[in-house]
């Protein structure tokens, strides 16, 4: 069954990525993690689901998208930059495979970062953050999705990657097996993979070589 609801608020978080607080339609339940197939209710646009994460909790009395934009493609992304406070988007199924299992080392590319939002949100909430870790890969420190927010929240479990560029305090190049075995200590139980599919499967790659088993390793790709 699905759902048309209006948009209350709509900006940017990062020069492309949007938060957008919708109402939440009634009875709708989801876990941290989980995504919906979301639709804009626009002549023409009704059809093209795309599925995005819930960055709210399950608890809010609204929900919350957290979106990277790609208006090249031309696509739905692209026509969410032109909404506007009082239109419509249309929720569909709840889906996703990611929720926390206990403590460990999160690891995100660009808007895979958003289930961890949910689930950093929800343990923030329950005074549970612990020793989970998280390592965020980015090109630039400008597509940093909540840099202050995790930084205050982690501290130096918050490592950043990036591929473009050289600042101090921030590992350059990519996710590496070296980077995570230098995290892993003996509170870690699981890693929670979240980014675009070649990050994932070279992830995947390294924490086989660092002997960590599959029933260990949490994952969905973007
Ligand atoms: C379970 C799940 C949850 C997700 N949650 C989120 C989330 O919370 N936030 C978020 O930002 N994203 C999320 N994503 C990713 C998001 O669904 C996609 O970014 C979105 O569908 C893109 O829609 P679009 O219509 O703008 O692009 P589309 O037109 O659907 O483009 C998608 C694909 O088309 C191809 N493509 C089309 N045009 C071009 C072009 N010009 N150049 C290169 N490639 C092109 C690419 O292969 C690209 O991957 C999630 C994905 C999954 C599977």
């Amino acid at each position: 069954m699905s759902h048309a609801v209006k948009i209350k608020s709509i900006e940017h978080l990062t020069h492309d990525v949007l938060r957008i607080v919708a109402e939440k339609p009634s009875g709708l339940t989801y876990l941290p993690g989980q995504a919906v197939d979301v639709s804009i209710n626009q002549p023409g646009w009704e059809n093209e689901l795309r599925p995005f994460t819930f960055t709210s909790l399950p608890e809010d009395p609204h929900i919350e998208f957290t979106i990277k934009t790609y208006p090249m493609h031309e696509g739905v992304t692209n026509q969410l930059l032109s909404l506007r406070v009082g239109n419509e988007i249309i929720i569909g199924a709840v889906f996703g495979d990611i929720n926390y299992k206990g403590e460990g080392i999160f690891i995100a590319g660009g808007a895979g970062i958003t289930p961890f939002i949910a689930i950093f949100k929800q343990l923030e909430k329950k005074g549970e953050i612990g020793n989970n870790k998280l390592i965020f890969a980015n090109k630039s420190r400008a597509d940093i999705i909540l840099e202050a927010r995790f930084k205050s929240l982690l501290g130096n479990r918050f490592i950043n990657v990036l591929s473009d560029e050289k600042p101090e305090g921030y590992e350059h190049g990519f996710v590496t097996a070296e980077l995570i075995k230098k995290q892993v200590d003996q509170k870690t139980q699981y890693f929670y993979l979240c980014g675009p599919e070649p990050m994932m499967a070279a992830v995947v790659k390294q924490l086989s070589s660092l002997g960590i088993e599959g029933n260990r390793i949490i994952k969905e790709a973007f």
